[in-house]
């Protein structure tokens, strides 16, 4: 057989009928290889579900929420599927069994588990729309449980992968298929030993088109995107943006690091490690080139700009007066490290600390909790993290204006500001 080829198109690119359609025409036109196709929750329907559980949980009415939900698909549906096809009593199934979830207990301490369990819907309905679809255009396709491939632990929302399951199972289950056929399945989701379902952190869908690309070793993966490619900032922020043509797996990694939601960070590490390019390019223009990650020997000067929103920026005082010390540092990073969560930017000073971390439900809560009886705790919600690498002195200036600074950090390569936007 020869190598396999992984496809991974994203909420974006499968928001509506005509977006369907579209990416229909893009696998038709390149079925040469055996193909994985992995596909996310179609359009903001991700958001919406969340929405649902928040709701649920401070038991406010949920019903016309899932009416939305589903009516949003179903209209999809009506554009793509004569009114007979059978893709409607499967998604009548899921949606009757999205309903029964739903009816059951939502509390603080079930959260994580129940959000996995919800939130799954999502990719599950999408993909069974889209292999209903691509076998209606005349592409023979697979519809696959991703759960039954990826094998993880049991940390809800944020689930760690076991490699030498997940390897295993890909090979026995998919391999035998890829011989005559192409399979579409679920980005995002997995399974842990108990069998419950679990995710992969949000936006995990590029993970999963890699932890596959691993596991099965494949020739290449290509991200589909409504971008031509990674640019050196976001277009939706930036007026000027320079797209590159290739990049190399560090830099990519390291720009995903700092919040560049173009990949998901845990993308990188899997293909580098097996050295398979890594195509990022537009699903709106599929014939341009894109852009290749790979190993690039010469590294980039291109400055490069990230922002991060949605950080909350947590300062401790130590209450006793003493300054602070490694002790200190290790008590905070023991807490972050059990809470799972991630700093993204570290200043300390003779009296406190301070760290950037993501906005997460429950988190900051209990990170309080849990120091409070030894800091005295600051935080500040609604912020924005931007990175330059690459800096000049010009384009740091310019970026500052307009913006209530917070905290700043500056090394030789990269400039790193925490601000609140001047309305
Ligand atoms: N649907 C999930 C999310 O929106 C996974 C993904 O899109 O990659 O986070
Ligand atoms: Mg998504």
């Amino acid at each position: 057989m020869s190598k396999v080829i992984v496809f991974k198109f994203g909420g974006a690119s499968v928001k509506d009928a005509d977006s369907i359609k579209n990416l229909s025409k893009i696998i038709f036109k390149r079925l040469q290889n055996p193909t994985i196709i992995v596909v996310s929750a179609m359009g903001k329907s991700t958001n919406a579900l969340e929405a649902i559980l928040d709701l649920k949980l401070r038991k406010n009415d949920i019903s016309s929420n899932i009416h939305i939900f589903q009516k949003y698909h179903l209209d999809i549906c009506h554009q793509l599927f004569p009114s007979q096809h059978r893709v409607f009593s499967e998604l009548n199934g899921q949606f009757l069994s999205l309903s029964k979830l739903l009816e059951e207990e939502l509390n603080v301490e079930n959260y994580d588990e129940f959000y996995d369990r919800t939130i799954c819907y999502g990719e599950l309905i999408s993909t069974i729309i889209i292999q209903s679809y691509l076998m209606l255009s005349g592409i023979r396709c697979s519809w696959q449980d991703a759960r039954e491939c990826i094998a993880t632990n049991s940390d809800f929302r944020l689930a760690t992968v076991d490699w030498e399951q997940t390897t295993q199972q890909c090979n026995t289950i998919l391999k035998p298929i890829l011989t005559d056929q192409t399979i579409i399945t679920q980005g995002f989701i997995g399974r842990d030993p108990q069998g419950k379902t679990t995710t992969l952190g949000r936006e995990g869908s590029d993970f999963t088109a890699s932890i596959l690309a691993f596991c099965l070793e494949a020739g290449e993966v290509t991200i589909w995107k409504d971008v031509p490619g990674v640019l050196n900032a976001d277009p939706k922020l930036f007026d000027k943006t320079t797209k590159f043509e290739e990049l190399d797996y560090r830099e990519a990694a390291e720009l995903t690091y700092y919040g560049a939601s173009v990949i998901h960070p845990k993308t990188i590490k899997p293909l580098a490690n097996l050295n398979i390019p890594l195509i990022v390019r537009s699903f709106l223009e599929p014939d341009e080139k894109g852009t290749i990650i790979h190993n690039v020997p010469k590294t980039n000067q291109t400055p490069c700009i990230v922002v991060k929103g949605n950080q909350i920026l947590v300062s401790f005082r130590v209450n006793d007066f003493t300054f602070i010390n490694e002790s200190h540092i290790h008590q905070i990073y023991a807490v972050l490290e059990k809470l799972k969560l991630k700093v993204n930017l570290l200043q300390t000073s003779a009296i406190s600390i301070s760290i950037v971390i993501d906005e997460q439900i429950f988190k900051l809560e209990k990170l309080v909790q849990e120091l409070a009886a030894d800091f005295t705790i600051r935080y500040n919600e609604k912020l924005f993290l931007l990175t330059v690498k690459n800096h000049h002195e010009a384009s740091v200036k310019e970026l500052s204006a307009n913006k209530e600074i917070m905290l700043e950090q500056i090394t030789r390569n990269t400039f790193q500001m925490v601000y609140k936007p001047i309305l």
